[in-house]
This record gives C-alpha cells, sequence and structure tokens, in this order.
C-alpha cells in the first residue's frame, strides 16, 4: 500500500544534495572592498559587448532568436568551428545540467575527481545517479585513478580542465589516453572555463577530441575572461548525436536577447581579451612569487586565480587569513566545500587589489612582502 504524504515530496536523491554557495561578495563594516572570490575579470566587459548590450535594449518585447545564431556564428568563425556543433546554454551551467538531465538516471554513475567544480556533483546527483569521486594528485586530474574508477554503470566523466579551484591542468596527451581508455558508451565532459589564460604548449581544450569522436564534449564560459558574468553565457561544443538529444530539453529560448548580442560581440573583440590576458599572465606571475616569498604555499597555476595553503599553526590557517582579509576589503573564497579546508582562493584583481593583498598577506603572516 502506498503512503500518501501530507506535502509533495522529491525524488529520492534530491534533498541529499547540498545547494552550491557562491563566493562572498561583502566584508561588512569596510568602505571599499575588493571582490576576489568568484574568479571575475577585474577588467570589466569588452566595449563593444556593453554597446551592442544597450542596443538590445531597444526591442526587450521581442523574443530571442531561439537559435541564437549570432552568437553561434561569431563563435564559430572565432574558433574555426562548425555552426552546428556549438550550442549555447544559459551560463555552461545549464549545459552541464542539460548533458546530467539526458544522459544520467538512477542507477548510473557518474566520475568527478576530488577537488573538481561543485556544479557537477550537485546536477549529477540532480538527474537521480551517483557522483563517484576520485583522488588528485597534488591537486591535480589524476587520469588513472579516473580510469580505476570506471565501472559498468559509469555514463559521463568531468574533468575541468583547468581545474577550479586548484589551477592546475592536465596535459593534452594524458585526456587523449583518459579518452582511450574510455567505452564508447562513456560521455567525457571537458569544462574548459578558463581556457583562454592557458600559456602551455602541451595544453588544449579539447576541439579536436570532441571534432573526433561521438562522445566528448568542451564547454566554455563567457563569465571569466569575456567579463560577462552578469549576462550568463555558456557554449558546448560536441558532435551531433548529443547536441541532438540535448536541443529536445533545451529551454526554447534559453539564451537571453541582450545576452546574444553583447557574447557576440565580445567574442570578436580580441584586442580587448589579448589586453585581459596579459594582465592576468603578467600578475598571476608576480602574486604566486609574492606569496612564496612571505612563506606560503602556492599551487602552481595556469588560470586567473591562486591556491593559497597556509600553515598548519594556530592563528595561521585559512580561516584566520580569510577574516583578516575581509576585515581590510579583501574578499577571498574559502574553498572547505571542495576538501581544501586550510587553502583560499584569490583571483587576479586589479594592480591596486593585488598589491593589497600581497601587503595584508605580508602583515598576517608576520613578513614583509
Ligand atoms: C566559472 C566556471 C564555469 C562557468 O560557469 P558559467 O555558468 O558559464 O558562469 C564553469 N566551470 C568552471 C570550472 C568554472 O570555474
Amino acid at each position: 500500500m502506498s503512503i500518501v504524504a501530507n506535502e509533495p515530496v522529491p525524488r529520492p536523491g534530491i534533498l541529499d544534495i547540498a545547494a552550491y554557495v557562491p563566493g562572498k561578495e561583502h566584508a561588512p563594516g569596510v568602505a571599499r572592498v575588493f571582490k576576489l572570490s568568484s574568479n571575475e575579470t577585474p577588467l570589466g566587459a569588452s566595449p563593444k559587448a556593453i554597446e551592442a548590450f544597450k542596443q538590445a535594449a531597444g526591442n526587450l518585447e521581442l523574443y530571442p532568436d531561439g537559435q541564437a545564431l549570432a552568437l553561434r556564428e561569431a563563435i564559430a568563425s572565432v574558433h574555426g568551428l562548425n555552426v552546428a556543433n556549438i550550442m549555447c546554454g544559459n551560463g555552461s551551467d545549464e549545459l552541464l545540467g542539460l548533458l546530467c538531465h539526458v544522459y544520467l538516471g538512477s542507477g548510473d554513475e557518474a566520475i568527478i575527481t576530488q577537488h573538481g567544480f561543485l556544479v557537477y556533483k550537485i546536477q549529477i546527483m540532480g538527474a537521480g545517479a551517483k557522483a563517484i569521486e576520485v583522488p588528485e594528485k597534488d591537486c591535480t586530474v589524476d587520469v588513472d585513478a579516473i580510469l580505476a574508477a570506471v565501472t559498468d554503470k559509469t555514463k559521463m566523466v568531468f574533468i575541468a580542465n583547468p581545474g577550479n579551484p586548484t589551477g592546475t591542468y592536465v596535459p593534452v596527451a594524458d585526456i587523449r589516453r583518459l579518452h582511450a581508455g574510455l567505452p564508447k558508451g562513456v560521455i567525457l565532459v571537458l569544462d574548459a572555463a578558463y581556457a583562454e589564460y592557458v600559456r602551455k604548449n602541451d595544453y588544449e581544450a579539447g576541439l579536436e577530441l570532441v571534432s573526433a569522436n561521438k562522445n566528448v564534449v568542451m564547454c566554455r564560459t563567457f563569465s571569466k575572461v569575456y567579463g560577462l558574468a552578469a549576462l550568463r553565457i555558456g557554449w558546448m561544443y560536441g558532435p551531433a548525436n548529443i547536441l541532438d538529444a540535448l536541443n529536445r530539453v533545451r529551454g526554447p529560448f534559453n539564451m537571453n536577447a541582450p545576452a546574444i548580442a553583447a557574447g557576440a560581440a565580445a567574442i570578436r573583440d580580441g584586442a580587448f581579451i589579448e589586453k585581459a590576458i596579459e594582465h592576468n599572465t603578467l600578475w598571476l606571475d608576480k602574486l604566486t612569487h609574492a606569496f612564496e616569498a612571505i612563506g606560503l604555499k602556492v599551487t602552481p597555476s595556469v588560470t586567473n586565480f591562486v591556491l593559497i595553503h597556509f600553515p598548519d599553526v594556530d592563528g595561521k590557517r585559512a580561516p584566520d587569513a580569510d577574516a583578516f582579509l575581509t576585515s581590510r576589503g579583501y574578499i577571498l573564497r574559502a574553498v572547505k566545500g571542495y576538501g581544501l579546508p586550510n587553502a583560499l582562493r584569490m583571483t587576479v584583481g586589479s594592480e591596486e587589489a593585488n598589491r593589497g593583498v600581497i601587503e595584508t598577506l605580508g602583515e598576517f603572516m608576520g613578513r614583509s612582502a
């Protein structure tokens, strides 16, 4: 006999999900705040993207183009891709969710890594499947650990490459080896949210692997180097079989018109993006050296953020540093939820913000920077 509930009951597993907690925004009582907790660019969006956004304000009564063609064409032309293999989403978060809802169900497993992006786990569990977490090595994804965790229930593997919050990357040869070891029915999701920042010859975001296979997708975002986090724009490059399945359940107007217009203008403004990358490359190096000089350990990063590890000493741990920095208006990201209780993640900020954090952490450590 079925039990009659006295209120609606979600599917099994939904209430086991720990909701995503975004980076802090406020430092109570501090006049000037530098938000370095969500990997947003300090340089803002391209003026051309802002102009396109304003132009779009003149037609808000009209439904957007459900195919987001102007944006997909801009992405295709900049990256040399086929428009038909590009799908846009309301942030790459939406695309990650669609993948899970289309390919996972109860009884299925999806593999994530020890310090992997929390959205994967949330979406896997949201689809009723089980997230299998495998260890990383020195805050770096371990391809062999992933391969060892594959079972006949595995349907998907999620990797952020580069990783968040670690900032490390997996060379393309290892990504190819991982793919070669996966059964053909398992989807490999390469989340390349920080690809634009990487300056390494042995890194690839995954375009070639997607082109040559039916079970690989690559996700990208306009929330980081393009400075459009507020507009929620992500895109996926994938094979026709996967895009066709996702298109059947995608919201028909999932991309709003101002986002389509601003995104297309942003990706075509290569000169602006180059400047943003140049600023990042310079400060990534300076921040890393400065923190090491005051006795902190920094995981080598190829992204627009650094993972800073604190001493395991009373008064000097990550929560102490977090409180000290916040009291001075510098908001970094606590990463306890990512299995890193004694580290903080700092987004590369403006020169002023970066210098401020260096000085403040120097004071915290009792060493002048
Ligand atoms: C920031 C980030 C994204 C981007 O998400 P959006 O929904 O496009 O803003 C995706 N994956 C990782 C690992 C990220 O850090």
